[in-house]
């Protein structure tokens, strides 16, 4: 299959070495509650990991949570709370958020507080190679050392000086040079290190991690637009100048920003809306799918009206794998042309809106079928397993199940009536459904139902 290489800015071939598949991804700093860009990105590398596994590949994912940074001291000193307690707290949350997403848990969720052991080896041997400098308790990494630094953005230090925002700094050698290691302040929590009290900078937390957790090369780091500059540019200059392996990961994925009107959606700009809000308001599968609908790479523009499109998509996918009126006339439903269509997008950099066309195409003939009377079982299968590689559930659970195979019934049984002209039975039957809670649509494709 084929991924988009924001490092070579190329799309190519994945190849796993051993069938195994190491995928690092920059996680939250949780320091206020999660908002819908933190779940887009999950739910993205959640899909990115379920396909590869559906590929038959051993996926080993380590997402990190930035549990020490301006951002956690600044919200500790607004709020009162130890940055400990408010990492926590906010952690737990993230995470009881993207198992109602369905998110698959990652397999290590490292926290920079956890790994200062790892950072400070890495700063020192960065040192030691002349890549890096201490300066009265701060250490920094000398950027002019690092020949190709600038090959993820593809720009040189000239360009990227001129577009950052660099704080002037005596001390630095460089204006580019950036801190790996930060001397405390009265009042911050800090770490003993060969530089004295301090803490870990944020770049240098990634590399540690994943050098750890994952090996010196990685097959696939993923991550926000937002972070190619200057967060992952400086884990390559980190990471390929401690271990002289090159490169640091094969592969460089990065998702667009979800946008809330005009902007990016940011809490410094205050235009958020939190997972906890969006959950409130739509289910977990129409946010995935609404997530999904457009092509990772691309920013996605975040209204109600596009989330709750998602609500009928979702009722669509739902209704089709519902049991079938008994009457199985016909032959079965092929549904391989459906199932190669969905895995050339999928294999064509995550092309997720075309996968869902293939879905969806797949949905129409499921109907189709159940109006002739065919057997649609195995394409019902079929539906249930390319949802599932999108994380999206299918089967009703709970009251619903219960209800679906009686109101499936009452449907099936108006279209007989409806066929046999006998109207005012039918639409009698829609009425009183409709008093349940039970909304009918009839369309060419046939009758679709939900509740609610
Ligand atoms: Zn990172």
């Amino acid at each position: 299959m084929k991924i988009h290489n924001t490092l070579s800015g190329k799309t190519e071939e994945l190849i796993p070495q051993d069938g195994k598949v190491n995928m690092y991804v920059c996680g939250i700093t949780p320091y206020s509650a999660s908002h819908i860009g933190h779940a887009m990105f999950s739910v993205i590398f959640d899909v990115v990991r379920r396909y590869l596994e559906f590929k038959g590949y051993d996926v080993r994912h380590v997402q990190n949570f930035t549990d020490i940074d301006d951002k956690m001291i600044n919200a500790s000193i607004e709020t009162g709370v130890k940055v400990s307690d408010l990492a926590e707290s906010n952690i737990i949350d993230y995470l009881a958020e993207m198992d109602a997403l369905n998110v698959t848990r990652a397999h290590e969720y490292p926290r920079a507080t956890s790994e200062i052991e790892k950072i400070i080896e890495i700063i020192s041997g960065l040192v030691e190679k002349g890549y890096a400098y201490a300066v009265a308790g701060d250490v920094y990494f000398r950027v002019k050392q690092d020949e190709d630094y600038g090959k993820l953005s593809h720009r040189d230090l000239e360009s990227l000086m001129a577009g950052a925002r660099v704080e002037i700094d005596e001390r630095k050698e460089d204006v580019m040079d950036f801190a790996l290691w930060k001397s405390q302040k009265p009042g911050e929590p800090a770490w003993d290190s060969p530089w004295g009290m301090g803490r870990p900078g944020w770049h240098i937390e990634c590399s540690a991690m994943s050098i750890k957790y994952l090996g010196e090369t990685i097959d696939i780091h993923g991550g926000g637009q937002d972070l190619i500059f200057p967060h992952h540019e400086n884990e390559i200059a980190q990471s390929e100048s401690f271990t002289d392996e090159v490169p640091f990961s094969r592969f460089w994925m990065h998702n667009g920003m979800l946008r809330l009107g005009e902007d990016k959606m940011s809490k410094s700009i205050g235009n958020i809306i939190t997972v906890g809000e969006a959950l409130d308001s739509f289910s977990p599968d129409a946010l995935r799918l609404f997530f999904l609908s457009s092509h990772y790479r691309s920013p996605l523009l975040y209204t109600e009206a596009n989330v709750a499109s998602q609500e009928r998509a979702l009722e669509r996918l739902k209704n089709a794998v519902r049991p079938a009126p008994s009457t199985t006339a016909g032959a079965a439903i092929d549904a391989s042309a459906s199932m190669a269509r969905f895995v050339e997008a999928m294999d064509d950099d995550f092309n997720t809106p075309r996968a869902l066309a293939a879905m969806f195409e797949l949905v129409r003939e499921i109907n189709r079928g159940k109006d002739e009377g065919t057997d649609v079982s195995g394409a019902q299968d079929t539906l249930r397993e390319l949802s599932g590689v999108l994380g999206v559930t299918l089967d009703d659970t709970n009251e619903s199940s219960d209800a679906g195979p009686f109101v499936q019934m009452l449907v099936d049984v108006r279209t007989e009536l409806r066929a046999a002209r006998q109207f005012d039975i039918a639409d009698s039957i829609r009425d009183r459904l409709s008093g349940l809670g039970v909304t009918i649509e009839d369309s060419p494709d046939g009758t679709e139902w939900r509740l609610g």
